[in-house]
């Protein structure tokens, strides 16, 4: 470690930066290790103990020998109504048993009955699996992800935020700008190679939430990166009271949706796969309900049986936080959820953007790479259980960013640039009276959250919650405030989430079409595949203001594509 060129912080260096230790980061740092490499993980919270990753229940999609991957390809396309690189699909699952064996030789076991995987069919699919570990849960499995990569030499540092990226005097990516939580301390990481695992964003949509703010794609975005998926969003049904993880496993087992009035609704939204249909499937059905005036809505737990109840008590309940939230729940309100029938109603949990990347995980820029949901990895199914696709984006992130760093030479740091992100960082200390970045947080949150917005979308409401995140943008956000680090670091979250905001709004009223399992506009309810095969992209304009341009999706090179006029399958290989 060193002072830096102008004395304001201390420069780590390092052949590969990971930011991020979730499933991603844990993997890409352990990847990079393994392939020689001097690998740095940061993390503003605590490596392998913090993200998505720690409250993950650790079931893995895997791909079990003598299984048919296209089986599996066509699921997760159909899933993603099409619009996900099915070519990257293939290459998840292609590793995915390797990946969870990998675990196992760490020290994760996957539950085996009479010599098989136990498995339950993962939400929204008909043929992936999901495996989970036995006793365990994805805090289990990132933990011991951390232990190996410790052992593998990575180092791993935590409580420092980064909140922006740094780049070389020939505009390459080569590290990142960093603060200590507790000490201030300034860090500059400089960096061969960096790798974004810092997972996708949200507006704290509820607790297990509330650690993305999306501050890794957007910081690449404001470098120059491509960023793919900006109207798509993971919105999740969850009890009212508490955050009880179950719409995926407990309709796998039995379990069904129902309205005020008893009656299962979920048949006549999704006849094929029902009650298991893809989230936000269900979420739109849901909101549908009760604008109908059949609220409150609940899963049926009363009418599964006992042997029902134990298997998802074996799987969900016998480790990890849910058995002390379900004791919560007895204790406090009264209600043992596997017994009585609760409220359930839309949460929203994170946005579908993330880095646009090769298949090797390296971004639209030089020198940075993306790993977990920090990249675009697909909309649903894939990334409602998308522990897999973490671990693969990582090790492929690993392997590649380890690449470029050996053959990179180091130049200097663009001292002019880095001065610039510092000075704009620490602007809000300086402003007196300013707003307060929780209250524009909240605003931010009754913009978006009520169910015309961003569940049953059109025009006119998209319309005038993009005029109110506007006036916030506008009006609001110059006169951001802050009084020390931690609310500095709020501010930078509120920047990002408003222009995340502005995007996933203005990308929404671009895509005039419904796609149901992923995309409900009530003015546009037909699914338009002559126009809308397509990604919609977005980078940053010169004058700053968002650019937004559409790809076709490149179906000559994929396995499955949709027929054009009323979405019926051609399974057509086309070579
Ligand atoms: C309750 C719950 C249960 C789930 N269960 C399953 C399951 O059983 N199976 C499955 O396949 N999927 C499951 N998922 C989804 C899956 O766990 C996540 O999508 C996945 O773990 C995301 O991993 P990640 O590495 O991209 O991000 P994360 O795990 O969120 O890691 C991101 C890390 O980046 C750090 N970070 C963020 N910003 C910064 C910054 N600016 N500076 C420094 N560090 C930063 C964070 O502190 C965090 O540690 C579940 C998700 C939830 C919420």
């Amino acid at each position: 470690m060193v002072m830096g060129k102008p004395g304001w912080c201390q420069i780590i260096e390092t052949d590969v930066l990971v930011v991020g230790g979730g499933f991603g980061g844990l993997w890409a740092s352990l990847r990079a290790a393994q392939c020689g490499s001097s690998v740095t993980l940061v993390d503003k919270s605590f490596a392998g103990k913090s993200g998505h990753s720690y409250f993950a229940g650790g079931a893995m999609m895997a791909l079990l020998p003598g299984e048919d991957p296209d089986q599996y390809l066509y699921d997760i396309a159909l899933g993603n109504e099409w619009l996900v690189d099915q070519e990257m699909v293939a290459a998840v699952f292609a590793t995915s048993y390797d990946r969870m064996k990998d675990l196992e030789r760490f020290g994760i076991n996957f539950r085996m009955k009479g010599g098989e995987y136990v498995w339950t069919k993962a939400r929204g699919t008909q043929h992936v699996k999901n495996l989970w570990p036995e006793g365990a849960t994805g805090a289990d499995e990132v933990t011991l992800l951390r232990k190996v990569a410790l052992s593998s030499g990575v180092n791993v540092i935590n409580h420092i935020y980064i909140y922006d990226l740094a780049k070389d005097e020939r505009g390459r990516v080569c590290g990142a700008l960093g603060i200590g939580v507790k000490d201030n301390q300034e860090f500059l990481f400089r960096a061969r190679s960096t790798i974004l695992a810092t997972n996708s964003g949200s507006y704290r949509g509820h607790h297990l939430a509330c650690e993305l703010q999306g501050t890794g794609p957007f910081m690449a975005y404001d470098a120059g990166a491509l960023i793919q998926n900006p109207e798509f969003h993971y919105i999740n049904i969850r009890p009212i009271k508490h955050e009880i993880e179950g719409s995926g496993i407990l309709p796998a087992i039995g379990a069904r949706w129902k309205n005020a009035k008893g009656v299962p609704f979920m048949k006549a939204y999704d006849p094929m796969l029902e009650d298991r249909a893809p989230v936000y499937k269900i979420v739109v059905a849901a909101a549908k309900e009760a604008s109908r005036g059949h609220a409150p809505i609940f899963i049926d737990v009363e009418g599964m049986n006992e042997e029902q109840r134990e298997q998802f008590r074996i799987l969900q309940v016998s480790h990890g936080w849910m058995p002390l939230l379900f004791q919560k729940c007895e204790r406090e309100e009264g209600y043992n959820p596997l017994q009585n029938n609760i409220e359930w109603q839309p949460a929203y949990e994170s946005n579908k953007l993330g880095l646009r990347c090769d298949r090797n995980g390296q971004t639209s820029l030089e020198g940075l790479f993306a790993a977990g949901m920090a990249r675009a990895l697909g909309i649903n199914p894939f990334t409602g259980w998308s522990i897999t696709s973490c671990t693969w984006s990582g090790y492929i992130a690993g392997e590649s960013a380890a690449t470029f760093a050996i053959n990179t030479v180091r130049e200097d740091v663009d001292w002019t640039i880095l001065d610039e992100k510092r000075k704009l960082f620490f602007e809000p200390l300086k402003t007196k009276g300013g707003h307060d970045p929780d209250a524009l947080v909240h605003e931010v949150q009754r913009i978006l959250f009520p169910a015309g917005v961003l569940i049953l979308m059109s025009e006119s409401r998209l319309q005038e919650a993009l005029e109110r995140v506007m006036h916030l943008k506008n009006e609001r956000l110059d006169c951001i405030r802050a009084s020390d680090v931690r609310e500095l670091i709020k501010a930078k979250e509120t920047q990002t989430m408003v222009l995340s905001a502005e995007m996933t709004l203005r990308a929404s009223l671009m895509r005039k079409e419904t796609r149901e399992n992923i995309f409900y506009r009530e003015d546009y309810p037909r699914c338009d595949n002559e126009n809308w095969l397509k990604w919609i992209m977005v980078e940053k304009g010169k004058n700053g203001d968002i650019k937004f341009s559409k790809e076709n999706i490149p179906f000559k090179k994929y396995k499955f594509q949709p027929d054009r006029d009323n979405l019926i399958i051609s399974q057509s290989i086309i070579v």
